[in-house]
This record gives C-alpha cells, structure tokens and sequence, in this order.
C-alpha cells in the first residue's frame, strides 16, 4: 500500500488525485492533504478518506475536534512544511498552485518520498535549484503535466544520450483561429474556451497566449537535462500527441492518449507499472496535424523562450509578470498585443543572470510583481 500526500487537493489536479486513488483502494491511501481557501471541500474529503494528517494554509484555523477522527491538523503560513515534515508518504504529489509548496517538496525529497510533480511555478522560477536539490538527494522525481509524462514516457525507449529532440506539443490554445489581426478586439472572456482541455482559468489563459508552453520548454530542459536549442514546440491541434522524442537513430517515439489528465497523474503514482484507466485509448483512424509556431500570434512564447536562454531568475521575472499580465488582460486593462512588450520591458528591468539561493526566488517574485503592477497601471 503507497501513502499519497495530495498537496492542493481541492483543486483540478487535486481531486483528480482523489478519483484515481478511490480506484484504487487496496494499492493507494490518502495519507495527507492540504487546502489554502476551500476549507469544506478539505474537510470533507479528510472525513471521507480518514486522512491522518490535514494542513490548511488560508482562513480561519481548523479545530481537529471538526474533523470526526483522531487525526493531526496544521494550519497558517507554515501549515504545509510542518505537514510535510510530520506527515508519512511514500509519494508526494505537489499540486499546488504558484510557489507555495516549494520548501515542502524540498523537505518530502530529503525524507526521501517519489515526488509526483504537476506544479510548473517550482522548476520554472527554481529549477537549477530544484535539480540540483534532486541530484545531490538520489531524489526521484516524476512529471504530471502531461507533455512531461509523454516525454518522461518516451524516454522509457532509450538512453539519455541517445536523444537528439525533445518536441513538445501544443494545441495551439483558444486563439489559434483567431485572424492575428483580430487578436486586440476579441473578448478576453474568449481565452478561457480551451478546444481540447478543462483545466484552471490561469492555466487556460496561459495556453491561449502560449505563455505555458514557454513554461513547459523550460520544465522540460530541467526535468530531462536537455539543452534549450534541442527542445522544438509544435502546434498539434488534436491533443492526441502529448509529446514526443527523437533518437539519434531517427526515431520519433510518441506517447498518444486522450486528453485527460487522470492518465498523467495516475502513472505518476503507479510507475513503473501501468495499471488500467477510465481514459480510453484514441481509435483509428486518426488525423494528427503538426504546424509550426507562428510568432506573430502568440509573441509571448518568443518572450518565454528569450527568458529562457538568459537563463538564471529570468524565467522566475516572466512567471512572475504573467502572474500580472495575464490578470491586466482578462479584466480588459490590457490588451493581448500588449502582454509580450510588457513582459520585455519587466524583464529588461532586471539583472539576474546568475546563480541564486531560493531567498533570491522568492525577493525577484515579488519585485517582478511589483514592477509589473506599476508598468500597468502606468
Ligand atoms: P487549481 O487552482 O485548480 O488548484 C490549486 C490548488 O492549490 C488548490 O488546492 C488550492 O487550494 C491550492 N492553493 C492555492 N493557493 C495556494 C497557496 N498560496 N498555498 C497553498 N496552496 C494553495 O490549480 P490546478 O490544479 O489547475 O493546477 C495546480 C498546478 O498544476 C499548477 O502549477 C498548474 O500550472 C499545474 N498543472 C495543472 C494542469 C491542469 O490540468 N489543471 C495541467 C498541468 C499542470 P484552495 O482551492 O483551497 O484555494
Ligand atoms: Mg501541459
């Protein structure tokens, strides 16, 4: 039996989490969970999990006396790192949103547990640190987001040194029809109509501009230690192609499902065993279609990709502005030609090329923010 620490499990990940395991009762136990707002969707799923171990980071504290069952209840800022220390699991799944559950990942690594990693903001704004951290421990870290576990999948077919290409896909996101010239005039409302994925709003939003594929080159050169000029993106509008990976022979090796991210999460749990899904497998005929990025449509994957080759806390400025951004554009204070010159100019404000301490991460979020605030409100 794996204990699982569901770190964010009120949220889309989170209770995608939960379906999973409750599969899988004989294999799989909730052994810790954690909410920052959502204090009765929490509560409720602790009751029905009987869940040792509950942290709350936002609002008002809970009582264990609440709950029903004896158990151990930590609440307020460092609610998750005491969990995280306290706490007992074989693998923690880190589903939070933002920056929030850096310091518990570090700890659940020392404690030597798998690391299931859907959070994008810990290895885009630390990931030198991050790997570095995985490296030193022996720590095994497992990718969710799913152009991640298709490649984490792929590479299953080779040697680290046999690759010559990561290619990520993209579905091109909500705007990918749009005529580029109507871009500035379409409701912003509009960026949240994924074609092919239900999601967060952020994270959908981030797909329309192609902010998070910029965000998903850089995971990927962390996760896979690849260097930046042999990771492609591709537009692939079916979302059936997760990603892929070429050989050095010329073989592509791709990983092909149905867009469902219980699939991800649940091999991140089970690997290197496969055990079966509710996700059905794509049936042919298909009809898989690969485009290249055009620019001029989705110029803040150009921004990302630039903050990228900087390299040091330049991609934790880019999360950070777009944290603003993406904000300023869908309560129509910006508008969408706007983002990619904003994110330059937040980016050429700061000069932090080099190395950095997680103190550093957490000082340059919060002045990127800054920043970016002022320069919108300008
Ligand atoms: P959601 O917004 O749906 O859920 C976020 C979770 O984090 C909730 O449980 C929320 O608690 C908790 N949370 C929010 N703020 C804080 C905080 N300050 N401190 C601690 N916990 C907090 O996000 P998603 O599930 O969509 O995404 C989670 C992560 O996974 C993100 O990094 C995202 O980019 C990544 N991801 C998501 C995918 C998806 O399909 N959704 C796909 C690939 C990656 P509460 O609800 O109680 O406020
Ligand atoms: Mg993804």
């Amino acid at each position: 039996m794996k204990r699982v620490a569901i770190l964010g499990v009120t949220g889309s990940i989170g209770r995608q989490a939960v379906d999973v395991i409750s599969r899988y009762p004989e294999d799989f136990s909730i052994s810790l969970v954690s909410a920052h707002s959502s204090r009765d969707v929490l509560l409720e799923l602790a009751r029905r999990f009987r869940v040792p171990v509950v942290c709350y980071t936002g609002g008002d504290p809970i009582d264990p006396s609440e709950l029903g069952y004896p158990c151990r209840v930590f609440c307020g800022a460092d609610a998750l790192i005491l969990g995280a220390r306290e706490g007992e699991y074989d693998v923690l799944l880190n589903s939070v949103v933002g920056l929030g559950a850096l310091e518990p990942t570090l700890v659940a690594m020392e404690k030597g547990a798998r690391i299931a990693l859907a959070n994008k903001e810990m290895l885009v704004s630390a990931g030198d640190l991050v790997m570095k951290r995985v490296k030193s421990l022996g720590a095994e870290l497992i990718p969710v987001d799913s152009e991640h576990s298709a490649i984490f999948q792929c590479l299953q077919a080779g040697r680290h040194e046999e690759i010559d290409r990561l290619v990520l896909t993209s579905s091109g996101g909500a705007f990918r029809d749009v005529p580029v010239e109507q871009l500035d005039r379409l409701d912003p409302a509009k960026a949240l109509a994924h074609p092919n994925w239900r999601m967060g709003k952020k994270i959908t939003l981030d797909c329309a501009t192609m902010v998070n594929k910029g965000f998903e080159v850089i995971e990927a050169k962390h996760l896979f230690d690849v260097p930046l000029d042999h990771i492609e993106t591709v537009i692939h509008r079916e979302s059936v192609v997760h990603s892929m990976v070429r050989f050095c022979d010329g073989s592509t090796i791709a990983q092909l499902s149905q867009p469902d991210m219980r699939l991800p999460i649940q091999y991140a749990l089970t690997y290197p065993n496969r055990v079966p899904s509710p996700v059905s497998s794509p049936m042919p005929p298909y009809s898989l279609t690969f485009d290249e990025v055009d620019l001029r449509r989705y110029p803040c994957f150009g921004v990302m990709l630039e903050a990228a080759r900087k390299g040091g806390l330049y991609p934790a400025v880019a999360l950070a502005a777009d944290e603003v951004l993406a904000r300023a554009f869908s309560e129509r204070r910006i508008r969408y030609s706007e983002i990619a010159p904003l994110m330059e100019r937040v980016l050429a404000r700061f000069d932090v090329g080099g190395d950095y301490t997680l103190a550093d991460v957490r000082y340059i979020n919060s002045e990127a923010e800054k920043y970016t605030q002022s320069v919108v409100k300008r």
